[in-house]
């Protein structure tokens, strides 16, 4: 990294990225330039990153190029942009997709973390001016969910980052600013598990294995995993899972034998693999009267869900949640000191 940045003044910094050039093509290790945060925004040295199924899709599919992926992330407070109050360089923090005003009508209100201020952006740009941060060789280059945080730094809104205490390991709660936070908010916030329920998990991802971890701190009495990769099922009991089924090695369809195997369908089922058709059939596997569905994955075609409408006529209810319905800056601490308090989202067992 090179920067020529004075004390109160931050200037460009020269840092290397993986900037994606094209759809599906590989990453490539580039010199970049981060510009200086502007108004309300903070430049953060990205610490951890990890890799999400979303940023897959949306590199395969997406048409925004050339992009910075990447938006799991924790990191360090380099240089905040004018009007900034709430951060100072050196403070720890993660990074979200989704973020918060604080003012807006959904952020007020108890229902909602679809911040419509600073919600998911999908055109590669800043919230506050429709620009990049990020250059090479003088191009711009693009951002993903306004985080971008497969380079060394990058700017966010900073309602877009959500202070942490320094005590806590920023490699283990990087996963709590996507997968494992949207995981165990469908269970939490979305489903509200109760006691004693049966619950059936399409896809054991970090995703699906967070709502595993979820649905047994709830006391879940039955916890199935539907997976087509067998590997998944050592894994999977560590989170909880009790039963495993890959569809590849029955002749039936798998809602059948889920149905079977709860007694007439399941109370919750949670579709997190991003395939719209494993929405239909985690439909058909709840449970009449109140079996309820919560879809978390995100498609990468076929955007459609099909269903016969005798399923809502006969109580099922379908909800689809993003990043577990937490509010990240009102929320994300408390998660974030569960863990510090050793309430571990891990089962013990493993
Ligand atoms: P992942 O790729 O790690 O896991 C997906 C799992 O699904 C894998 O274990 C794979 O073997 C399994 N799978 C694939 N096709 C299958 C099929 N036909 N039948 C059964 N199993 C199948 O993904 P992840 O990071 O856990 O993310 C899961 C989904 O959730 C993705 O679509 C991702 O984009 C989405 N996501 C949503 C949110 C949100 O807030 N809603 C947050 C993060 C990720
Ligand atoms: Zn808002």
């Amino acid at each position: 990294m090179s920067s020529s940045s004075s004390i109160d003044q931050p200037n460009v910094i020269t840092c290397k990225a993986m900037v994606a050039w094209e759809a599906g093509k590989d990453l490539v290790m580039e010199e970049v330039e981060v510009s200086p945060p502007q108004p309300l925004e903070i430049r953060v040295k990205v610490i951890c990153t990890s890799l999400c199924r979303t940023d897959i899709t949306a590199w395969e599919s997406q048409a925004i190029f050339p992009r910075i992926f990447g938006h799991e992330a924790s990191g360090i407070v380099e240089s905040v942009g004018e009007g900034v109050t709430e951060f100072v360089k050196g403070d720890h923090v993660l990074t979200v997709f989704t973020g918060e005003c604080k003012t807006c009508k959904h952020c007020e209100s108890k229902k909602s973390n679809m911040c419509q201020v600073l919600g998911l952006e999908r055109r590669g740009v800043m919230h506050s001016d429709q620009g990049t941060r990020f250059s090479v060789k003088g191009k711009p280059v693009y951002h993903y969910c306004a985080v971008s945080s497969f380079s060394e730094y990058t700017v966010v809104h900073s309602g877009c980052a959500v202070k942490v205490s320094p005590q806590a390991p920023l490699e283990k709660i990087c996963l709590l600013s996507c997968g494992v936070a949207a995981g165990l908010g469908a269970a939490w916030n979305v489903a509200d598990i109760s006691e004693g329920s049966i619950v059936v998990i399409f896809g054991l991802g970090t995703v699906g294995l967070a709502v595993a971890q979820g649905a047994k701190l709830r006391g879940a009495s039955q916890i199935i995993g539907v997976d087509i990769n067998p590997e998944k099922y050592e894994k999977a009991k560590c989170f909880g899972v009790t039963d495993f089924l890959n569809p590849n090695e029955y002749n039936e369809p798998i809602q059948q034998v889920i149905k079977r195997i709860s007694g007439g369908g399941t109370d919750y089922s949670f579709e997190c693999i991003g395939n719209t058709g494993m929405v239909t059939t985690a439909l058909q596997s709840c449970c009449d009267g109140w079996g309820l569905t919560v879809t978390l994955g995100v498609p990468k075609t076929n955007p459609e869900i099909a269903s016969h409408y005798s399923a809502f006529l006969s109580g099922k209810t379908l909800k689809g949640s993003l990043f577990g319905g937490w509010k990240p800056k009102s929320d994300l601490p408390s998660l974030v000191n569960k863990y510090m308090n050793r309430v571990r989202f891990s089962i013990t067992s493993c």
